[in-house]
């Protein structure tokens, strides 16, 4: 209680020494040896002490800033790494795409850390994603242009490089760094596979498949795997005897695979036509060409959706189908069982 932990940072500010002029990223003083950047500062932030408010007033100014050799560096850092990464550089346009990421090198340079080693694809968007925007509103720069703080003064510099920043400015720093440590950890992770959202049937009402394999990075994205579950799964409801169950006096609720939504959004419904698309994928993909030709010729097996399945056996008294590893295993297990000469009780 004796000290107040939102105690307000004031920026560590000098007077500019003769001939030098602050650095536009770090704020730190630079001699004449360097090139001049011009920036149109286009407002000024204003205190009207009579009505105890601030306001920005219109004014037609420049500030003039050079830039210190570790914070030009960047500069070039960012446009090698770009150089290299032709397809990043054509999303954004080069010298957009290397403006976002000097801001983001600039935020960790803010945060006392070099650029990474290794600037990669991944890497270059989560800097651009994550620190872009806090690495920008913490430059020196940023004080003055396009409008000037009321406290910024063009005739002084940052005491040492990046002691002007606020306590608010480095919570948003570190909170971006954050978020990009988080993303490389998401990034190097194995993929993780998700089951339907909780307290659901857990496996697809059709394939019965009993969970989905996502990126990590994409669970990231989407804040969690709860989240991720519900964005994957895609919840139905639907009467079993559609998957060739008994037909029941209400409908159930159930969760489809991306593959069966894929299906069910093709033929228009839950039911035979998109379990067929979705057993013929399942063949497919295990290269089992012989048995698509002779569903592709009619010979259509009498499938039955894991939901469907499930009921009619919990109906007789038996126990539900566990979840599949793979699409379909509960109608190859069926078929597998139902031969007659594997059977020794048959004869
Ligand atoms: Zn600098
Ligand atoms: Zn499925």
């Amino acid at each position: 209680m004796s000290t107040s932990p939102t105690k307000p940072t004031v920026p560590l500010v000098a007077t500019l020494f003769a001939g030098s002029l602050a650095c536009l990223a770090c704020g730190q003083g630079v001699p004449e040896d360097s090139a001049v950047t011009t920036l149109d500062v286009t407002g000024r932030v204003v205190f009207l002490p009579a009505l105890g408010v601030t306001k920005v007033q219109a004014v037609e100014e420049t500030v003039t800033f050079r830039e210190c050799w570790p914070c030009r560096d960047r500069d070039d850092v960012a446009h090698a790494a770009l150089v290299a990464l032709p397809g990043v550089a054509a999303r954004y346009g080069h010298g957009n795409a290397k403006h976002r990421l000097r801001l983001a090198l600039d935020g960790l340079a803010a945060l006392g850390h070099r650029p990474p080693d290794k600037l990669d694809a991944a890497e270059v968007s989560a800097l651009m994603r994550h620190l872009t925007i806090p690495g920008g509103s913490a430059r020196w720069a940023a004080r003055f242009a396009p409008v000037m703080a009321a406290d910024a003064d063009p005739a002084t510099s940052a005491l040492h490089p990046w002691s002007h920043l606020t306590t608010e400015q480095r919570a948003a720093l570190r909170e971006g760094y954050g978020a990009l440590l988080a993303d490389r950890v998401a990034r190097v992770s194995p993929p993780p596979r998700l089951a339907p959202p909780e307290g659901d049937p857990q496996a697809c009402a059709m394939c019965g498949v009993g969970s989905v394999e996502v990126s990590a990075a994409e669970v990231h994205c989407h804040g969690g795997t709860v989240r991720a579950r519900e964005h994957v799964w895609r919840p139905v409801r639907f009467n079993a005897h559609v998957l060739g169950g008994p037909r029941t006096p209400s409908a159930q609720q159930g969760n489809l695979c991306p593959v069966c939504s894929d299906e069910t959004t093709k033929a228009g419904a839950v039911g035979a036509e998109a379990m067929e698309g979705s057993y013929l994928r399942a063949l497919r993909s295990e290269g089992r060409t012989d048995e698509v030709a002779s569903i592709r010729q009619g010979a259509v097996p009498r499938l039955i959706g894991w939901a469907g399945h499930d009921l009619s056996e919990t109906s007789a008294g038996r126990p539900p189908v566990p979840p599949n590893e793979k699409p379909w295993e509960h109608i190859l297990v069926r078929r597998r069982v139902a031969t007659p000469c594997n059977s020794p009780s048959s004869t």
